[in-house]
């Protein structure tokens, strides 16, 4: 091989690669799209894509991840190529060393595992739509090495029986033992009863947006002045997150009251809602990580949503002296218990501006959200919450103020630490 040639992959390996990824960016928790229509000058429809095939060790003795002791022949080989969009591509060479050759084959495995498996198996063909690519791409990485095909099937169910509690308002009406392809009857009758929860649910909800996107017009109404073009205007907004029991319906009181960050994109007509865009996010703060992702867009007649709940970074409560910071902390821990157990998140959206505090006005009505955490994750969440607890707890028993640090909440030898970290009034 010469020094300055580079071994480019073949059309045929490009496209096996492209074909295997589905298409998809192959990049951990990217999963964009990479092809799509085109529509040409004189009118035509083509297909166009915008990945790129990278190589896993480079195409030239001087590239990223040199392709030491490899042949040509093996340096062009579908087995030395990902599939991924232009931006990873980009990134994976540019920090080689943080995405060494095992990382880019692992990410390759995972997502060609979960195409084919969606491809291949009935239930996981059916249900992946409903939870998204990007989950089930969690859920295959998080059975490497072996990739067992019963537990990832197992889990892509139980994903799926939770976004779909999340949209219903009442008990689903079936245990999750018979939750399975081999009765298409009894999946079918499923799928109707949580459609007809799902749309009740959806009719009361659209009577929410309604109300918010007016009150949040009249607010920023203040900043605009006409005529109105089309455009987006955003401010300090809050949001309040609790939690439902799916079989009673009891919600729990209280709830985490954050700040949030709100949009607002107004159409032509500012007095139509059905032609308004609202967003809402930014609602984690240290002693609450609780990420809710709201995205609400008018469409057909109803309203399009998208409504999340992640962990943003884990509850970090460094300054442990006011009082409301540890009652914040206490909510959180509350609504943390609830989702542990089970209970769905729900939502209510401030209808003001501001920063959200003691009397501000919420909508009464809970809207859903989607749980998007994984078990583990509440376990380690829940671990750290009990550390925290502890924490509050030692600073009584000493009539003290705890000063949190990184190491109190992480350290293994806790008490002592903890002991040394507090500060005596
Ligand atoms: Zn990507």
């Amino acid at each position: 091989m010469s020094k300055s040639r580079r071994v480019n992959f073949l059309k045929s390996t490009r496209k096996i690669l492209a074909g295997n990824a589905g298409h998809m960016c192959s990049f951990y928790d990217c999963g964009k799209p990479t092809i799509g229509p085109e529509i040409k000058g004189d009118g035509s429809v083509g297909v166009k894509g915008i990945a790129v095939a990278a190589h896993i060790y480079a195409a030239s003795p001087g590239g990223p991840r040199p392709p030491v002791g490899l042949t040509d022949k093996e340096i062009r080989a579908e087995s030395n190529g990902i599939w991924l969009c232009p931006d990873d591509a980009l990134k994976v060479d540019t920090f080689q060393f943080d995405y060494p050759p095992e990382l880019l084959l692992e990410m390759k495995q995972v997502r060609v595992f979960a195409q084919s498996l969606a491809l291949q198996n009935p239930t996981v063909s059916f249900m992946a739509h409903s939870i998204g690519m990007k989950r089930l791409d969690r859920i295959v990485r998080k059975h490497l090495p072996d990739l067992d095909k019963e537990k990832i099937i197992d889990a892509v169910k139980a994903a799926y029986i939770r976004t779909e509690i999340a949209h219903s308002t009442v008990e689903i009406p079936f245990p999750t033992a018979s939750f399975a392809l081999a009765s298409a009857q009894t999946l079918s009758r499923v799928i109707r009863e949580v459609m007809v929860c799902a749309n009740r649910r959806l009719q009361i909800e659209d009577q929410v947006w309604r109300d918010v996107i007016a009150e949040w017009s009249v607010h920023f109404g203040k900043f605009l002045r006409p005529p109105h073009k089309r455009g987006s205007i955003s401010g300090r907004g809050f949001a309040k997150i609790s939690a439902r029991n799916p079989q009673t319906g009891e919600i729990l009181k209280g709830g985490v009251k954050a700040g949030a960050f709100v949009m607002l994109y107004y159409g032509d007509d500012l007095a139509n809602p059905m032609s308004k865009q609202i967003m809402l996010q930014h609602t984690f703060k240290p002693f609450s990580p609780l990420e809710w992702k709201l995205n609400v867009k008018p469409t057909f007649g109803t309203f399009e949503v998208e409504s999340v709940l992640t962990f943003y970074k884990d509850v970090s409560p460094r300054y442990g002296v006011l009082n409301n910071e540890r009652k914040s902390f206490e909510s959180y821990a509350a609504v943390l218990e609830k989702l542990t157990q089970g209970w769905e998140p729900i939502g209510y959206v401030g209808l003001s501006l501001g920063e959200g505090n003691e009397g501000h006005d919420y909508h009464p009505t809970p809207v859903s959200i989607v749980c998007e955490i994984e078990p583990e994750e509440f376990e380690s969440r829940t671990r750290r919450c009990e550390r925290v607890k502890l924490g509050y707890e030692i600073a009584d028993e000493f009539g003290a103020t705890m000063n949190f640090t990184s190491a109190s909440l992480t350290s293994p030898s806790l008490t002592r630490r903890y002991q040394r970290q507090l500060q005596i009034f």
